[in-house]
């Protein structure tokens, strides 16, 4: 079975964010990410699906989970994987990043993945690349794949979004894993909520449609889902909190404040966790409650089916 011959999945041949996806578009990529969750837990766990199409991962900004999934479900799956590392590339001695991708561009990738510190940036390549383009995370604005595992995370220990409610707590400011998610699950028909201090909240956080407090206890009443944000000090430009121990009294999620979600609430953060300051390390660890380590293995799983979606689209 070659890919061109399978349903396609999306309209867009690049995924750039969760703007511009509509439901069903979502729905049938959780869908095909459960046949990669199965697939990921068998024993051989490879298919052809992406034999003779080139995989490049360009990262700009450090990655633990997001380039090495990106890594394997393109091995998984066939296709020949390129990291190319930044620090070792040109960019080190002052190439641009549309004369870095052009150059990539051509050695006739299929996918190009990227992750840089500027919004936008990966729309930018879209525009001046022939290949398709994955967004990886820009700036604080997207991070698709990370709000798209985060959902299959959800469907499948919730069933479902619809009369759900998720707190998005901590650097809402600073993070495009927050502007993902809220989108994705507000699309889904999940209610969302912000938790934050204020200093943490974007001033057009209102447009959002989404409710808004600074204060975990009004802001976790009752909440299904808790799912905590780091601190991005590398994008802080000054002083946003007063300090990592004031910050985890007030905003760190510990049993305390756990206590005033729903009793079954769960608790999800996208890693990297910075442990006693945005949420305890008894919480984290706890496997009743932390979805952290499932969060991970969907990772895997929606980035196989990204890349599968992407590949339905190619002559
Ligand atoms: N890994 C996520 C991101 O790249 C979250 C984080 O860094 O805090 O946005």
């Amino acid at each position: 079975m070659t890919s061109a011959t399978l349903e396609p999945i999306l309209k867009s041949s690049h995924l750039l964010g969760i703007e511009g996806l509509c439901a069903s578009e979502v729905t049938a990529l959780l869908d095909l990410a459960e046949t990669y969750v199965a697939l990921n837990r068998g024993g051989e766990k490879k298919t052809a699906l992406l034999k003779g199409r080139t995989l490049i991962n360009l990262f700009f900004e450090a990655s633990t989970r997001t380039q090495s999934s990106f890594e394997l479900a393109g091995k998984r799956m066939g296709a020949d994987v390129l990291n190319m590392s930044v620090k070792t590339s040109s960019v080190s001695k002052g190439e641009t990043l549309i004369d870095t991708a052009s150059t990539l561009n051509a050695m006739r990738p299929d996918i190009l993945v990227v992750r840089h510190h500027d919004s936008g940036a990966a729309e930018l390549l879209s525009r001046k690349l022939d290949c398709s383009v994955v967004n990886a995370g820009d700036g604080s604005h997207e991070h698709p794949t990370q709000a798209l595992l985060d959902a299959l995370t959800i469907r499948r220990r919730l069933g479902g979004f619809e009369n759900l409610t998720v707190a998005i707590c901590g650097d809402i400011l600073h993070s495009r894993v927050a502007r993902s998610n809220i989108r994705l699950l507000s699309l889904m028909g999940a209610r969302v909520r912000l938790v934050a201090p204020a200093t943490l909240l974007p001033c057009d956080a209102a447009r959002f449609g989404v409710e808004i407090f600074t204060d975990m206890k009004a802001g976790l009443a009752g909440v299904d889902i808790v799912m905590m944000l780091r601190l991005q000090l590398e994008r802080m430009t000054g002083a946003f909190v007063p300090s990592s121990r004031e910050y985890f009294r007030f905003y760190g999620l510990d049993r305390e404040k756990l206590g005033y979600a729903r009793p079954s609430a769960l608790v999800m953060h996208p890693g990297p966790m910075n442990r006693g300051v945005e949420i305890a390390s008894d919480i984290a660890d706890d496997l009743d409650v932390s979805l952290i380590s499932e969060q991970v293995e969907m990772g895997v799983a929606i980035r196989m089916a990204v890349l599968d979606a992407l590949a339905r689209g190619m002559a």
